[in-house]
């Protein structure tokens, strides 16, 4: 992603690496109260990793993780890269995918070897018609009491298997979050991630304040919601689905590593992808907000 066209630096801002996008961002900066933080890809790394595979009883767990490896090759969401590294890992060979779609939130369908497979969250392909085997439900659920992320593979009228992906924290998010909290910032995580998995990653970073299992379309109303309580709200995000409310909140601030959708709608662009640079710049902004105007 290349921000730089679009972006105004200031001196001072480029080198805290955050990009401005005009002078006038600085006054909402200066005003935020509450940090709404996306959590794939800004609380976390985004570099997911795929832990392991739960088979439906008679599906082989090869033939599940090769099928939805090779629809997942075709999207850019960080779980679809976990499960393509996961099978190029055990050194499969990944086929073609035609007919390919992507809803948003949910997952992914396509063709593969003649099949139409469908992987994502388990109520949506319910919801298209596959049934979900009680050992898969369970395995869902499982999975995210360990604070995971389940991705339900399906084809044939079926879910055949449950694909178990893990995220990190990046190490610099809780000390971000604790000088955001030292500038009197209400810190909230925002995700369509399932509740059990967005409390794991809340947790350790204190926060109390967590919305999980927010649609993509959802998350506009979040921060139009929070700002109908008076507050004044950043939101920082990387993906496609943070989008537009980045582009409601007071203060979008984007990660350089995100997005382009996310860079273009926000007001600000943390170059390095450091949560810890946005509390830089919301402090610098209260301070020098007098000299620039
Ligand atoms: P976040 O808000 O954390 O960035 P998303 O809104 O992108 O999360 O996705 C929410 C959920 O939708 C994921 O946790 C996953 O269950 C499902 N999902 C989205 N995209 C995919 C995909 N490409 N493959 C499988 N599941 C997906
Ligand atoms: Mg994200």
């Amino acid at each position: 992603a290349t921000p730089t066209a679009l972006l105004v630096g200031t001196g001072r801002g480029a080198q805290l690496g955050v990009l401005i996008k005009g002078p006038e961002v600085l006054e909402s900066t200066r005003k935020v109260d509450t940090i709404v933080l996306d959590k794939t890809g800004t609380v976390t790394t985004g570099r997911m990793s795929l832990v392991h595979v739960v088979p439906a009883d008679g599906t082989g767990a090869d033939e599940a993780l090769r099928l939805a490896a090779t629809l997942e090759n075709a999207s850019e969401h960080p779980i679809a890269a976990a499960i393509a590294a996961g099978a190029t890992d055990l050194d499969m060979v990944l086929g073609t995918v035609t007919h390919f779609a992507n809803t948003p939130g949910r997952g992914v369908t396509g063709c593969v070897e003649g099949r139409r497979v469908l992987a994502g969250r388990a109520s949506w392909l319910a919801g298209e018609g596959l049934a979900v085997p009680p050992e898969l439900a369970s395995a869902v659920d499982e999975a995210e009491a360990a604070g995971r992320t389940a991705v339900t593979v399906g084809w044939d009228g079926s879910a055949r298997a449950v694909l178990v992906v893990s995220d990190t924290l990046k190490p610099t998010s809780a000390q971000a979050i604790s000088q955001f909290r030292k500038l009197g910032l209400t810190p909230i995580l925002l995700t369509g991630d399932n509740t059990r998995a967005a409390q794991a990653v809340a947790a350790p970073l204190k926060i109390t304040d967590v919305i999980a299992e927010v649609l993509p379309e959802e998350k506009v109303a979040v921060i139009t919601r929070l700002q109908g309580e008076g507050r004044v709200v950043a939101m920082v995000g990387d993906g496609v689905n943070d989008a537009a409310a980045l582009a409601q909140a007071d203060l979008g601030l984007s990660m350089g590593t995100g997005t382009d959708a996310a860079i273009e709608a926000s007001d600000l662009t943390l170059v390095r992808g450091d949560l810890r640079s946005a509390a830089d710049a919301i402090r610098l902004a209260r301070r020098t907000l007098s000299t620039i105007k």
